[in-house]
């Protein structure tokens, strides 16, 4: 009886050192996804966050709407 209870307690263990495990992967991730987040200005090449972007009709970023507008009409 012992022994399936010593067992039991050692599986339990196993399953939170994987959950912490994943958890650790998991946190990464969310650093490198916000890093991700940066683009270029197709003009300057300038890296700028991309909610603070400006886009045009064909995906590109600029990192003011007077690159965007040089980039149009150089
Ligand atoms: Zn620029």
């Amino acid at each position: 009886m012992g022994k399936i209870l010593f067992l039991i307690i050692i599986a339990i263990l196993i399953f939170w050192l994987i959950k912490i495990q994943k958890t650790k992967r998991n946190n990464p991730k969310d650093s490198i996804e916000s890093i991700e987040d940066m683009v270029v200005c197709s003009y300057c090449g300038t890296h700028i966050p991309k909610n603070e972007a400006l886009s045009n009709e064909n995906n590109q970023y600029f990192c003011s709407a007077k690159h965007r507008e040089l980039h149009i009409k150089p």
